[in-house]
């Protein structure tokens, strides 16, 4: 079985010209000598490398579109008809008070430092790229009024067009820097946080001691990697000017716009863009330990680590290299991770899968707990979009897992939102919104509830951000329900238990039970006489039956 097609994409702008494709190579059946369009081989023969990256840039996120043997897909969540765990009297609850609404959503993070959040989910890490920069403060005032972290990517303060170097290199000033954590803070409300991530060009910069002396944040975001990508942030840059900036200060700008030859190719409209890369980073313990402990004697409250889909040894260096450090949160980022640049074939092609990683996480874990090493707090990311995955992650990594980072899905609400504003100023609203009313009052369901908390404060919520709100009222209530019908009412209480595997490789990969071999030890009591559930035979709980 072929697991992607490739060769033709809509993220490319590119297909084949044939019904007929070979499914490896992705060439059509019947290639034309004479073919006016359009596979990634064809239009590469001109573009050549602009055809790497999706498009168009800073319109569009886009996500991997390979077909991993093994996703979340072949999990499916338990469901009981006895229990209510986490409930505070569980074994005398019932129907009256084990109600869904009643289940807690709220989790934190941190090794001593808490941070609390109203709903297990934060962003993705939203940087330098153009739809980041242009939907900031959708994003930001959502995520705050949400109660959820917003992490503020790598290389803002390196391609602020503002940015203000001192004698020695480091920022003095970067206003973009300021209008992202000033913008979250206006309407934070103790719930998430904002954080910032660092690369290599970040820490030549000095970002972690701006951030902490003019803004005092209080956790900072080291990056080994991501999902979508295993090589550094990168963006496209539209003016010579800003390329010639960039590579001044220090990025790895392609082509070099420093080469007359270029420059005349770009004037005359050859070249039309530039690629600004970020640089591999290289870890070692020693460093990795050292540049923590730096960070918490420069006054930050809260380390955090973000991986990527790497391969297993790096993994089990993050964790390791992580209780050690004691860091407050790993995120733990899979392929295909989402983004809004990233080369399309890396995209598709690199990583190991979430399913994969995730599980070989849980694996580490337990090792490290056996040798009584605490393991930090645990994210974990990679193509969740929804509640479902929220809880099978949970319940896949547990106890470590305390959230899930959603990267793409959480963009989504604060570009609708943004769009619907834009519409309703415009007269253009489609029959889509419009069937919901033609005021935002009507369209937004949280509307009247955000109007009561905020009053004359609304004005000042854009509708990408009550977007953002509106999206995890509906992922905190699918929650709470998937919750009630596994019967914990307490994210700490979700287990593996609560899981089942659909297929024998799923379980292979995850030790997740097989769906019909889940539970068989309490299935052979029952059926041969057993009252396990029963108060009467003093067994109340599931876990009690589980150990007995
Ligand atoms: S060049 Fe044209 S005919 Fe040949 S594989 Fe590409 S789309 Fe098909």
């Amino acid at each position: 079985m072929n697991l992607r097609q490739p060769n033709a994409s809509t993220a490319t702008g590119t297909f084949n010209r044939s019904r007929n494709v070979v499914p490896m190579s992705g060439i059509c059946v019947e290639c034309l000598d004479g073919c006016k369009g359009g596979c990634e081989a064809w239009l590469a023969s001109f573009r050549g490398r602009e055809v790497l990256y999706p498009g168009p840039f800073g319109e569009i996120t886009a996500g991997a579109s390979k077909n991993y043997p093994v996703d979340y897909s072949h999990l499916n969540i338990q469901g009981y008809a006895v229990g209510a765990k986490g409930l505070p009297d569980e074994v005398t609850s019932g129907p009256d008070t084990a109600i869904f609404p009643a289940a807690d959503t709220e989790t934190e993070y941190g090794w001593t430092e808490k941070v609390r959040m109203r709903v297990p989910i934060f962003t993705g890490a939203l940087g330098s790229t153009d739809i980041a920069r242009k939907n900031w403060e959708h994003f930001a005032i959502g995520a705050a009024i949400a109660g959820i972290t917003l992490v503020c990517g790598e290389n803002v303060c390196g391609i602020d067009p503002q940015l203000e170097l001192d004698g020695n290199g480091k920022v003095k000033n970067s206003p973009e820097m300021d209008r992202r954590i000033e913008t979250y803070r206006r309407f934070h409300e103790g719930y998430g946080e904002i954080l910032v991530q660092m690369n290599v060009e970040d820490t030549r910069f000095g970002v972690a001691e701006y951030v902490l002396n003019k803004h005092k944040l209080e956790t900072i975001e080291l990056k080994w990697g991501q999902g979508a990508k295993c090589i550094g942030g990168e963006i496209k840059v539209r003016e010579l000017e800003r390329a010639l900036e960039l590579k001044k200060r220090g990025y790895i700008v392609t082509p070099d716009p420093t080469i007359p030859e270029v420059q005349k190719a770009f004037k005359e409209g050859e070249i039309k863009e530039f690629e600004r890369h970020s640089r591999l980073g290289f870890v070692d313990k020693e460093g990795f330990l050292k540049e923590v402990e730096r960070l918490r004697k420069l006054g930050f409250k809260r380390i955090t680590l973000k991986t990527g889909a790497y391969s297993a040894a790096e993994l089990a260096m993050a964790l390791r290299y992580g209780a050690e450090a004691q860091l407050d949160l790993l995120t733990i980022d899979g392929a295909p991770g989402g983004t809004g640049m990233s080369p399309w074939p890396m995209m598709n092609e690199w990583g190991i899968p979430s399913f994969y990683l995730h599980s070989l996480a849980y694996q580490f874990c337990e090792k490290l707990a056996k040798q009584k090493i605490r393991v930090p707090d645990l994210a974990l990311a990679g193509g969740f979009s929804g509640e479902d995955g929220v809880f099978k992650a949970i319940a896949m990594g547990s106890p470590y897992v305390k959230a899930v980072c959603m990267g793409r899905a959480l963009m989504i609400p604060g570009m609708v939102g943004k769009n619907i504003e834009s519409w309703l100023g415009n007269g253009g609203l489609p029959k889509t919104v419009a069937k919901y009313g033609h005021s935002v009052e009507e369209i937004f369901v949280s509307y009247e509830e955000l109007k009561a908390k905020y009053n004359s404060d609304m004005k000042n919520i854009p509708l990408g951000a009550m977007g953002i709100y509106t999206f995890c009222q509906k992922i905190r209530v699918g929650l709470q329900q998937l919750m009630a019908g596994s019967r914990n009412f307490k994210l700490s209480t979700i287990s593996r238990r609560d899981l089942m595997s659909l297929t024998e490789e799923a379980a292979r990969i995850s030790d997740i039970p097989y769906v019909m071999d889940a539970y068989r030890g309490e299935v052979e009591q029952i059926l041969a006489g057993r009252d396990l559930y029963c108060s009467s035979v003093g067994l109340k709980t599931r876990d009690v039956v589980a150990s007995s």
